[in-house]
């Protein structure tokens, strides 16, 4: 459904071509990127020059056409400004701080292909290393890491009015969810985007971690540039399904990291097969190998598979991640493999 949706979307789009570049804003332009979620729509515009005017009424029509596709339930634009002068290397001064050693954001380049999960999963296989783990949940389009972590409470402030963090299973939790209004979540602008993160950092009294494993919204959207830009993230990982459409998306993503001199740390192909309880056979329902092919081609390193897991579901609905609910399953191993590359590689 939403794949139907997104080839409506750039059948409008691609009547409009970029004013400085003169490119057609089609699937192939990594200028223009497009995430639905539950009929939700957010395009972001990565846009050079200052022909201001001029993008913000191509915005204002992509928005009022796509409004009219049936299914679709909100329409976000946003334009962001060409990040290619970007400093995000070494330098201390960034406006985000936190205690921890390592900042880690796991992104992907559309919704529901299992970015959330993998977070709470990789963050709960870090935490059983004997590292101190922060889980923060960035995704402004639905927050589900604490469902999935098994948290209903909400954060409470100590006497520095900072928030505390929620905990389970050892992992220290906070989520953007706690701070804005869950009921209009894709009509925020970048600038409340931007400082809501600021206060999930500097508003949060996380105490000293090795970790801070950040769940990131889909897309290439504003929270990706301000978290390059603020922070001082050691690398991104990216999440993807091996099927076409979600790997065009990644590549958008990772090009996207790449320009703001965000390493890549990883690509990870969820959903890769299925392993048939009658059978026993492997099932590539979404295609094979398609994200190992592109990590190869975009020299990226391939961090591992997870399959489609009918318990890693459950698990995640009931709010017990697979580590601890099974820490002798295969998924459980899986996510075990691909923390301590993380970590070997951050070390
Ligand atoms: P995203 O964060 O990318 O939007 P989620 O992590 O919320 O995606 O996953 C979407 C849905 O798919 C959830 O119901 C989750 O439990 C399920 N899911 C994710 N990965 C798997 C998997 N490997 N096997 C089975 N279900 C999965």
């Amino acid at each position: 459904m939403s794949d139907e949706i997104l080839s409506l979307i750039y059948t409008f789009s691609k009547k409009f071509s970029d004013p400085e570049t003169n490119l057609s804003f089609d699937p192939k332009n990594q200028n223009i990127s497009v995430v639905i979620k539950d009929g939700n729509v957010n395009i972001s515009l990565l846009v050079k020059g200052q022909k201001e005017d001029q993008y913000t009424n191509i915005a204002r029509l992509l928005k009022n056409n796509v409004e009219q596709i049936s299914g679709i339930i909100s329409v976000n634009v946003i334009i962001n400004a060409d990040v290619e002068n970007i400093k995000t290397k070494n330098d201390d001064n960034k406006r985000f701080k936190i205690d921890a050693k390592n900042i880690v954001a796991i992104a992907s380049g559309k919704g529901g292909v299992g970015k959330s999960t993998f977070s709470v999963n990789l963050a709960t296989a870090l935490s059983s290393l004997d590292l101190k783990i922060g889980l923060l949940d960035a995704d402004i389009y639905g927050p589900s890491v604490p469902r999935m972590m098994g948290i209903s409470k909400k954060p409470i402030m100590n006497e520095n009015k900072k928030l505390i963090p929620l905990e389970n299973y050892g992992i220290k939790l906070m989520s953007i969810g706690f701070i804005l209004d869950s009921e209009a979540p894709t009509i925020w602008r970048g600038p409340m985007v931007m400082k809501a993160l600021e206060q999930m950092f500097n508003g949060v009294e996380w105490g000293e971690l090795d970790y801070l494993i950040i769940d990131l919204p889909p897309g290439t959207g504003d929270a990706q540039l301000t978290l390059a830009q603020s922070s001082k993230l050691s690398g991104s990982i990216v999440i993807s399904t091996p099927q076409d459409v979600a790997l065009t998306d990644a590549r958008k993503g990772i090009n996207m990291f790449k320009k703001v001199n965000v390493d890549i740390l990883g690509i990870v192909e969820n959903m890769s097969y299925f392993l048939c309880d009658n059978c026993n056979q492997k099932h590539h329902i979404f295609s094979k190998d398609g994200v190992k092919k592109e990590a190869e081609e975009s020299k990226i390193p391939f961090l591992g598979e997870i399959p489609i897991d009918t318990n890693l579901r459950i698990q995640s609905d009931n709010g017990i991640p697979a580590l601890i609910d099974n820490p002798d399953g295969e998924i459980s191993k899986k996510f075990i493999s691909i923390a301590k590359i993380l970590k070997k590689s951050l070390d």
